[in-house]
């Protein structure tokens, strides 16, 4: 859904884009993302307040739960990881060596199993290839457009894919967008009617924040925690949003 008025602009903008964040904030408190598997568990755990610095292993989790969180839930995504956690499959090395068949049957809870699981395979083993100096000495030397156009290289990992590997994995200030910040923000009116390209929402959403990577991490969890409990498709939950006051949808009924 996009706002039928106009967008907001420039500096109305950026101050509705800082506002919300300080409203879901408030509201919300940390989210912790993104969750990663402690050493001899088979579950990821959210952690409040955590913001590195992460393990070889915590980044590479992370990269595989963005290819496998593709076209479904999380909570999807997390079942096909806990079956590669139990399998003691949840490494760079392993899945790189795993037989597709093998592999596809174990990321089957997160849909379009064949596909991720030869997507999750075939990234495993080019980065280990072209980086076998490990994925955390990778992304802690490459700037982050340096590293977000490396990702989108490789089959598979399109723009909100590398966004959520380099910000979530590599600490780099690359914003991520979904369509829960479609929708919220369509809603809030920072979109007009035609809406707006995922570079569009990504520009707009940088340009008005300050370069503070924690602020991305959080900002980006907190709109999934929105989209998910109140900003839903159908029916939004506008009375209890922390939003409500701001949002234009809610006061125009859009
Ligand atoms: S007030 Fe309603 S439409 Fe606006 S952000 Fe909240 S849930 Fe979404």
């Amino acid at each position: 859904m996009t706002s039928s008025g106009p967008a907001l602009r420039g500096g109305k903008a950026a101050s509705a884009i800082k506002h919300v964040y300080s409203l879901l904030s408030e509201a919300f408190g940390p989210q912790g993302w993104w969750p990663v598997t402690p050493a001899g568990k088979n579950s990821s755990v959210y952690r409040p307040g955590f913001h590195g610095p992460l393990s070889d292993a915590a980044i590479f989790e992370i990269c595989a739960g963005a290819i496998l969180t593709q076209n479904t839930s999380w909570k999807n995504v997390q079942k096909a990881m806990e079956a590669l956690a139990a399998a003691g499959m949840l490494s760079q090395g392993n899945i790189a060596a795993c037989p597709l068949p093998r592999l596809a049957g174990l990321v089957r809870p997160s849909g379009y199993y064949r596909r991720k699981a030869d997507k999750l395979r075939a990234f495993s083993r080019r980065a280990l290839k072209e980086h076998p100096e490990g994925l955390k000495s990778w992304f802690g030397a490459a700037g982050a457009d340096e590293l977000r156009r490396e990702l989108l290289s490789y089959s598979g990992v399109g723009p909100e894919t590398a966004d959520c590997m380099a910000l979530y994995g590599g600490g780099k200030l690359s914003f991520v967008i979904d369509a829960y910040t479609r929708r919220i923000g369509s809603r809030l009116g920072l979109a007009g009617p035609d809406g707006l390209s995922y570079d569009s929402w990504k520009g707009l959403f940088e340009r008005s924040l300050p370069p503070d990577v924690k602020m991305y991490n959080e900002y980006h969890a907190l709109l999934v925690k929105l989209g998910k409990d109140f900003c839903r498709p159908r029916a939004p939950f506008c009375r209890a949003c922390p939003l409500a006051a701001v949002c234009k949808r809610e006061k125009h009924g859009n």
